[in-house]
Formats: C-alpha cells, sequence, structure tokens
C-alpha cells in the first residue's frame, strides 16, 4: 500500500471506483490514480479494441471539440497526446483558415496554434491506451452498475452492485473507499440515492429541444489541398430568424464532417435533400458550396438533446461520505459550445485540489465541500448556455432560483460582439471567445470597465446603462454586483 491517507469513509486511498469509461471517468481515473492504490473503471460496454464507435456514447458520431482550456488541461493529464492523435492521422490547425460568420459579419484568420482536430472516437481511444497502460487502473468493462452499496445507517457508500452484461446477468458486489459517478447523461445517481432515503433537490432545466445533423465526406485525391486550407467554419445561428447553425470542419484522415444544429425544436433535417437543401439556405454559401463537391461516406445523423439538467447535489442536508459524481452526470451542456469535456476537466483539477488539502487537512465534510467546488465551476458554463439559448423560441428555463442577470447578459453580450465584429477589434473578440470556451471569467468581460466601453458606443448600449441606473441606482460595480452570478474565482485560478 503505497499511501495511506484519510478519507471520511475509511480513512484509507487504497481504491476508488469510476463508474463509467467515457471522458470524465477517464480522466478522473488518470488523476486519482496518483493518490489511490487501486482505480477501477467501471464499464457498460465492451470496450472496441479499436477507435470505434460504442453503444454507450451515442454521441460520439458527432463532432467533438476541445476549448484550449480543455486542452491544456488535458495535456497535464496525458502529455503528449496530441502526438498520438496525428499518429491516427489526425490535421492540426496551424495556420489553416477559420471563418466566423454571424449575424454582424464575418472574422476570417488563420488559426495560431498548433492543435490538433479529432473525432471523439479517436479522442477516447488514445485516452483510454494511455489509462490502460497505468499499472494501478484496471477496467472491469461488459458490466453495469445497478444501485449503490451503502453501510447499514445508509451514511457511507462503500461499493457498487454490478450486473455483467449478456445472457447470465452475474452480480457481483464491489467495495471501494470512495465511488465517483461519471455515468455521463444516463447517470441514475439520483434515483439510487432517493431509493437510499436521500432528499434529492430537482435539478434545474432548460427545455432545449435541440437537434444536430452530422455528416460525413471524405475528400477526393484531388481534393487534399481543402483539409490543408480549412480549419473550421462557422456559420452561427441567428434566434430572429431562426435559422440553423451550420459546422464545417476535418478530422482524422481527410475526413470533413459537416453539422446542422438548432435549438428550440425544428429539429435539422436528416433526409440527405433537405440536409442539402437546409446547408443551401444558410446565410453564407460557403459550406454548402464546399458539400456540393465532396462525397459523402454517411447519411446525415440526427441527435436530440430535448433538455440540459444542472443538479443541485451540492445542497443536500445530508449526503453520503465515500460518493462523489463529476461531468455529464452532475450538468449537462448544449453541444454546440463545445464545453462539455472541459467542464469535466476542470472538475478534475479542482478534485485534485481538495484531495491534495485533505491530505494534508482532513475534513469531515470532505465530498460536501468537492461538490460545492465542483457547482462554482458549473455556474459560468450553465449561465452562458441559458443566456444564449434562451434567445432561441421554444426553450423554457425551469429552475428552483430565479435567473440572475440573464436579460442584461443577452443583451450585453450581442452588443459585446455586435462591436467585436463591426469593429473588427481582434481583442475584443478574443475575449468574447475566452469567456465562451471558459479560459475567462464572465465577469472579465461584464465589469465596470468593460461594461462601460462597449455599451457608451452605441445609442442601444447607452439606453441599457441608463436603464441600468435607473432600476439599480449607482455605482456601475454594485449595480454588477446585485445583478450578476459571482461566478467564483476558483473555477479561472486553476490553470
Ligand atoms: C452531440 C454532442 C456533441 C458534443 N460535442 C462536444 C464538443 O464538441 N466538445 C465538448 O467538450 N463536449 C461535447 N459534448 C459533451 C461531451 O460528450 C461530454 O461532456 C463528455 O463526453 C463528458 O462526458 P462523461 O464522461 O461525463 O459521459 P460520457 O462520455 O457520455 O461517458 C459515460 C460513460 O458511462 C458509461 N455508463 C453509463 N451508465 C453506466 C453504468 N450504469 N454502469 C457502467 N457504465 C455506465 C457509458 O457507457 C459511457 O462510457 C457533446 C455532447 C453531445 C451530445
Amino acid at each position: 500500500m503505497a499511501d495511506l491517507g484519510y478519507t471520511p469513509t475509511t480513512g484509507k486511498w487504497e481504491r476508488v471506483i469510476i463508474i463509467g469509461g467515457g471522458i470524465a471517468g477517464l480522466m478522473t481515473a488518470k488523476m486519482l490514480s496518483n493518490y489511490y492504490d487501486e482505480v477501477l473503471i467501471v464499464e457498460k460496454d465492451q470496450l472496441p479494441d479499436k477507435p470505434e464507435n460504442r453503444q454507450g456514447t451515442p454521441q460520439a458520431f458527432h463532432p467533438h471539440r476541445f476549448t484550449q482550456r480543455g486542452r491544456k488541461i488535458t495535456e497535464r493529464l496525458f502529455p503528449d497526446y496530441q502526438d498520438d492523435l496525428l499518429k491516427l492521422g489526425a490535421p492540426s490547425s496551424l495556420n489553416k483558415t477559420v471563418h466566423q460568420i454571424n449575424q454582424y459579419g464575418s472574422k476570417v484568420g488563420p488559426y495560431p496554434r498548433n492543435d490538433v482536430k479529432f473525432s471523439r472516437v479517436i479522442l477516447e481511444w488514445v485516452l483510454r491506451c494511455r489509462v490502460q497502460k497505468a499499472p494501478n487502473i484496471r477496467f472491469i468493462i461488459k458490466n453495469e452498475v445497478v444501485c449503490l452499496l451503502p453501510t447499514l445507517d445508509r451514511s457511507t457508500i462503500i461499493g457498487v452492485q454490478v450486473r455483467e452484461r449478456g445472457q447470465n446477468g452475474m452480480e457481483q458486489s464491489l467495495f471501494a473507499d470512495l465511488v465517483i459517478d461519471t455515468s455521463g447523461r444516463s447517470s441514475k445517481l439520483a434515483l439510487w440515492l432517493e431509493e437510499l432515503g436521500y432528499v434529492v433537490p430537482k435539478p434545474d432545466k432548460l427545455r432545449v429541444t435541440l437537434g444536430y445533423s452530422t455528416r460525413r465526406y471524405k475528400l477526393l485525391p484531388h481534393q487534399m489541398h481543402l483539409a490543408e486550407k480549412y480549419d473550421v467554419i462557422n456559420i452561427a445561428g441567428q434566434p430572429a430568424n431562426g435559422t440553423f447553425t451550420g459546422v464545417f470542419s476535418f478530422i482524422e484522415n481527410n475526413i470533413a464532417e459537416a453539422v446542422l444544429y438548432r435549438p428550440g425544436g425544428n429539429h435539422p433535417p436528416t433526409d440527405a435533400k433537405e440536409y442539402e437543401r437546409a446547408f443551401a439556405s444558410l446565410p453564407s454559401p460557403i459550406i454548402s458550396d464546399l458539400l456540393k463537391n465532396l462525397e459523402p461516406i454517411t447519411s446525415p445523423r440526427g441527435y436530440r438533446v430535448p433538455e440540459l439538467y444542472r443538479h443541485h447535489f451540492e445542497q443536500m442536508k445530508h449526503w453520503p461520505s465515500g460518493l462523489l459524481v463529476l461531468g455529464d452526470a452532475f450538468c449537462i451542456y448544449d453541444p454546440i459550445f463545445g464545453q462539455g469535456m472541459t467542464v469535466a476537466g476542470m472538475e478534475v483539477e479542482a478534485l485534485e485540489t481538495c484531495i491534495r488539502k485533505q491530505k494534508k487537512e482532513p475534513k469531515q465534510n470532505f465530498e460536501q465541500i468537492v461538490l460545492q467546488k465542483l457547482q462554482d465551476i458549473i455556474e459560468p458554463a450553465w449561465w452562458l448556455n441559458i443566456a444564449n439559448d434562451l434567445q432561441w423560441e421554444g426553450v423554457d428555463y425551469v429552475g428552483s432560483e430565479p435567473l440572475k442577470g440573464i436579460s442584461f447578459g443577452q443583451k450585453y453580450l450581442a452588443l459585446f460582439l455586435e462591436q467585436a465584429t463591426i469593429q473588427h477589434d481582434w481583442m475584443l473578440y478574443g475575449m468574447y471567445w475566452a469567456v465562451n470556451t471558459l479560459s475567462l471569467s464572465p465577469r472579465a468581460i461584464m465589469n465596470p470597465e468593460m461594461v462601460m466601453k462597449v455599451l457608451s458606443v452605441s445609442d442601444e448600449g447607452k439606453k441599457l446603462l441608463v436603464n441600468l441606473s435607473q432600476a439599480y441606482g449607482n455605482p456601475l460595480e454594485d449595480v454588477l454586483d446585485q445583478i450578476l452570478p459571482s461566478f467564483s474565482q476558483l473555477s479561472y485560478s486553476q490553470s
């Protein structure tokens, strides 16, 4: 036994069980392998022996991109992982052209970093291969966790019950000092806790009724230059007139992927002819013109998300020792913003900080401290999702608490983006992007100095400033503190 420390559960750091071997599970396992003698990943799927789609992650066919922050966190956990992606034929974005087209205009420029683009399948493959090499991490595959195992007084989780998938359906009990649920959007954690008698708050929900439609294309030999030229082309959907978002980019082996997206119930088509027509009807013809000459290798495939949820496990008066949850099992986001894997990485970092503190100064309520930190990380991403998606007709919020600052945020962010685009202000544009990709706190662009700068250049902005001071008084700093969430600095202080 390498390191006898303390957890409220058993006082030991011997074994941790992770439910689910998706992206959050793999990141968590890698980090925890430095602190626990043994890490067990229980995964319900048979894991493929080459990069392949699998049943438990149906989202994997659809484009998956890292934010800059997500990439950095992954690099720390899996040094040089991008080299493994490159070996599998994934392209680097360096110096390729990025097209960002929104309702105010377009920004076209070279991609400045050597970031690699990939399909979710090869990303998971690369991370899993690394995890499989760790001597103290073990996979238990084709086994589904069916419930939590508590102590007699139910105050502590001491393991999980698993059922083998297939005809036999054999069950067994696995025991550990800590159980972490990373089973994603199909997590049954709330139900399992209720079955043990815990009172679980209802999650906040955004009824978003969003649809994705993704199709893949291959480049013919004379078209290879296209993969050298384009990084991403993003035509943003416009809530005011209901246009789809359309995105075009490349993944490994010169395969192009195109996605149509829209929240609010009017789903993008999955019929090939209608799909082409929908691309042709976007405000810019650039993607449609490219697709006309490419050879499809799949039909357009749909993915629907009826609602986004944000659990509030941190608010539970009683929470069992020995149990944690992170990734999509805690909160999910609108996939078009590409934040889910980044939030999972940020959560893993926060958990590591908490573990280090726990080893030095053990606290009885360790798990509740962690849950609160994770919630602090979730908040900015959730808030940005709501501010964006509530602009669409047909999207509703159902939550325990009233939303803070959304109406102001929507107007302000729209004016911010307009100014950044029309004035070709790369500094503003970069900040807007950094906030939406979770590298900067929303308060980095919603502080008195920035708000004055952005709002004082247009009549609409000036009117918004007057309305603010009439409704909430002065100074602006106090007004912003009053109307906006606190956006805890924790989530921005680590990486
Ligand atoms: C269409 C779409 C596009 C997306 N695009 C992006 C993007 O561009 N960028 C980004 O950052 N994020 C994106 N996301 C989000 C991203 O997929 C997730 O946030 C990320 O994978 C982290 O998820 P996770 O590990 O928590 O869950 P998952 O990756 O879904 O993994 C959960 C795992 O748990 C297993 N499992 C489930 N239940 C059990 C059980 N009872 N017992 C054992 N195993 C179990 C499953 O088989 C699976 O392997 C997208 C999501 C969707 C839906």
